[in-house]
C-alpha cells in the first residue's frame, strides 16, 4: 500500500525529478507543442507547485494538463520510473471537480454506464446514420456528408454503428471443446471475452474474428452480458463518480464467473491496461476494493498474449497453408507495449501468413489521447496523427494493425486525410483470415 500511495505523492515525485530531461526526447504532447509547460518534466513540476498550494488551477494550467496523451512514453524513458501519467489522470480529477465535466462528455458517460440505453442509442445510430454519414465498409469508418468548414468535424472519420451489437448477437455459452475435462489441474479451456465498446458497437468483426479462432482452438467461450465498459473514457477525463460505479459494477460481476475461466480476455489494449492495472491505481486508497482488483488482475489479459501463451495458435498457423499477398505494418498502442510489456505476441501470431514491414517508429503514440483530445483538444491529436500516417505511408504495407480500437479510430482518421489506400484491422481480424474465416471483412 505505502508503494502505491507514494506514486500519487505528487510533492515527492516532483523532489524525485532531476530534471534530466531525458523525458522530453519521446514526449507526445512536447514533440509537437515544443514548450516546456507541457513536456513530463514541466507537467511534473507545475503539479508539485500545485500540490504545494503555490500554484492555482486556473484556466491556462487546466488548459496545460489537458494536452497530456497520457502515453506513458515518459514513464519507460524515465531514470526514476515517475509515473507522469498517473498523476496526471488524478489532477484531471480536481479539474472535474472544479471546472465540471461538458454535457456531452456527461452524455457519452451516462451512455457508458447504462448499456440498454446504449444499445438503444447506437440501434438508433445505425438507423439514421446513412442520412448524415458516407460510409466506407471496407475502411469501416464513415466521414460526415456535409464538409463544414469545422476542425473538428471537416474531413473527419469516424466508426459507425453496426446494425447488432456484439453482445446482442451470440448466446452467453458457447461450447467448443468436445471433451471437456472434470480433473481440477488442468485448464478449464474456457475463456471469457471482454470485448470493450468500440468492438461491441462498431468494429464487430472483431468479436467475431476472436469467437472464430476460439472454435478452431476447441475453447469455450463465455460472454459475459453484464459486462460495462471498463471505465478508461471516464478515467482519462477525470469522471471518478463514473468509473467507481463502472470498475465495481465489472468487478461484483467478475468475480461471479473468474473461477470458471482460464482468462478474460480482451481484444483492445486500452480496455485490457485499463481493467488489470489502472483499476488498482484508481482503487489505491479503497483496500477492500483494492484487494479484488488485484485478485482479478492476473487473470484479465490481452487476446494475443494469452492466444500466444496459452494455445497451439501459433503451430496451427504455421500449419495452415494460408499466405497472404497483403504486406502489414504494425503498431504498438502503448497502453499494449509500455503498460503490458505485449509487442512480440501478435507479430509472431501474424508472421507465419504476412509479411510485416515495420514503421520506423511503432512505439510512437497514434494520437488518440481520450475524449478530450478527441473533442477539446483535437488540433494535437491531428498534429500527432500526421506523423503515425507518414511513418505508415512509407512502408510498403496495405494493412496496418494494432490491438486497439482507441488506435483505430485515429490511425484510420489520420490516414483519410492523406487519401492513403492503407486500411486498418485488428490482429485478431488477420488470425481469423489466415485460419479461414468466410467473409472476414
Ligand atoms: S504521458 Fe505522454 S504526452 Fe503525457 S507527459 Fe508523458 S510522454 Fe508526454
Ligand atoms: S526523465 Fe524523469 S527525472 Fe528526468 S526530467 Fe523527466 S521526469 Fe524528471
Amino acid at each position: 500500500m505505502s508503494s502505491m500511495n507514494n506514486k500519487f505523492n505528487f510533492t515527492a515525485i516532483s523532489d524525485e525529478c532531476i530534471k534530466c530531461g531525458k523525458c522530453k526526447t519521446n514526449c507526445t504532447i512536447f514533440n509537437i507543442n515544443q514548450d516546456e509547460t507541457t513536456s513530463p518534466r514541466g507537467f511534473i513540476d507545475l503539479l508539485g507547485a500545485y500540490k504545494r498550494d503555490e500554484l492555482e488551477l486556473d484556466k491556462t494550467t487546466k488548459d496545460i494538463f489537458e494536452s497530456c496523451f497520457l502515453c506513458t512514453n515518459c514513464v519507460e524513458a524515465c531514470p526514476n520510473d515517475l509515473p507522469t501519467d498517473m498523476i496526471i489522470e488524478q489532477v484531471r480529477y480536481d479539474i472535474a471537480k472544479k471546472y465540471g465535466i461538458a454535457w456531452y462528455k456527461r452524455l457519452f458517460f451516462f451512455l457508458l454506464r447504462n448499456r440498454k440505453i446504449m444499445d438503444l442509442m447506437a440501434k438508433l445510430g445505425y438507423v439514421f446514420q446513412t442520412c448524415g454519414l458516407k460510409i466506407d465498409h471496407q475502411k469501416q469508418s464513415s466521414k460526415i456528408r456535409f464538409n463544414l468548414p469545422i476542425e473538428l468535424i471537416e474531413n473527419r472519420s469516424l466508426p459507425f454503428a453496426d446494425r447488432k451489437s456484439f453482445l446482442n448477437s451470440y448466446p452467453e455459452n458457447i461450447i467448443y471443446n468436445k471433451q471437456q475435462t472434470t480433473n481440477k489441474d488442468l485448464p478449464l479451456n474456457k475463456v471469457a471475452i471482454f470485448i470493450g465498446c468500440m468492438g461491441n458497437y462498431a468494429y464487430t468483426n472483431i468479436g467475431k474474428s476472436l469467437l472464430f479462432i476460439l472454435e478452431k482452438l476447441e475453447v469455450d467461450a463465455f460472454i459475459p452480458k453484464k459486462q460495462l465498459c471498463c471505465s478508461a473514457p471516464a478515467y482519462f477525463t477525470g469522471d471518478f463518480d463514473t468509473v467507481d460505479y463502472l470498475v465495481k459494477q465489472n468487478i461484483e460481476y467478475f468475480e461471479t464467473f473468474i473461477d470458471e475461466v482460464d482468462a478474460i480476455i480482451v481484444p483492445e489494449a486500452t480496455c485490457s491496461a485499463m481493467m488489470n492495472t489502472d483499476w488498482v491505481h484508481y482503487l489505491h486508497n479503497q483496500p477492500q476494493w483494492l484487494k479484488r482488483a488485484e485478485k482479478l488482475a492476473p487473470k484479465i489479459i490481452m487476446a494475443t498474449k494469452w492466444l500466444h501463451d496459452n494455445t497451439k495458435l501459433q503451430a496451427l498457423l504455421k500449419d495452415t497453408n494460408y499466405k497472404s499477398d497483403e504486406i502489414i505494418t504494425y503498431h504498438n498502442p502503448c497502453h499494449a507495449k509500455k503498460m503490458q510489456g505485449i509487442e512480440k505476441e501478435p507479430r509472431e501470431l501474424l508472421k507465419p501468413n504476412y509479411a510485416i514491414d515495420e514503421m520506423s517508429d511503432p512505439d510512437a503514440c497514434c494520437g488518440f489521447g481520450g475524449v478530450t483530445m478527441q473533442s477539446e483538444k483535437y488540433h494535437f491529436a491531428k498534429a500527432v496523427g500526421v506523423k503515425k500516417a507518414a511513418m505508415i505511408n512509407n512502408t510498403k504495407a496495405s494493412i496496418v494493425s494494432a490491438e486497439c480500437s482507441a488506435c483505430r479510430m485515429q490511425i484510420t482518421d489520420s490516414l483519410g486525410r492523406t487519401d492513403s489506400k492503407v486500411i486498418f484491422k485488428n490482429p485478431i481480424e488477420l488470425i481469423a483470415q489466415s485460419l479461414g474465416m468466410p467473409n472476414a471483412k
